[in-house]
């Protein structure tokens, strides 16, 4: 289920939610794990919204992504819905070895320090990606307990 501050927010933003873009959605909000393109294809498929070109899912998940509903986790070439679109700039992935479950952890603090860095060596960023790795909190007590 798509949580309803998400579909307030593409009202608001007069974004044209299609079947396929709807379906995609609905599948990555019903998984707390990175989906891979190739899965998304899979889904459309069998809910037979008609049997959409790899082309055109790639081109529904770009949409979602630039408009902020999705990101990308690059080491994984997977995606995950964004839990408050259009509310940060920076965000930064935290991906569980375990469970690989993939939270959002978004620090405009750690974001800035990139390119405060970077202006020192002269490079001018136009987009970086953190993605860490490790063990999320309910493995870790599940582990210790
Ligand atoms: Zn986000
Ligand atoms: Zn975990």
């Amino acid at each position: 289920m798509i949580p309803t501050t998400i579909t307030a927010f593409c009202q608001r933003q007069n974004l044209e939610i299609t079947p396929i873009r709807k379906v995609i959605l609905d599948h990555l909000w019903q998984n707390h794990t990175p989906i891979k393109a190739y899965d998304l294809i899979e889904v459309l498929r069998l809910k037979a919204i008609g049997s959409p070109k790899p082309a055109t899912v790639y081109r529904s998940i770009d949409f979602l992504e630039r408009q902020g509903l999705v990101h990308k986790v690059h080491a994984l070439n997977a995606y995950i819905p964004c839990h408050h679109p259009g509310q940060h700039t920076a965000c930064q992935l935290l991906i569980c070895d375990n469970c690989n479950d993939a939270k959002e952890f978004c620090d405009d603090d750690l974001a800035s320090l990139i390119p405060l860095k970077l202006a020192k060596i002269g490079f001018q960023p136009r987009a970086s990606v953190l993605e860490v790795f490790g063990t999320c909190q309910q493995c870790t007590e599940a582990k210790t307990s």
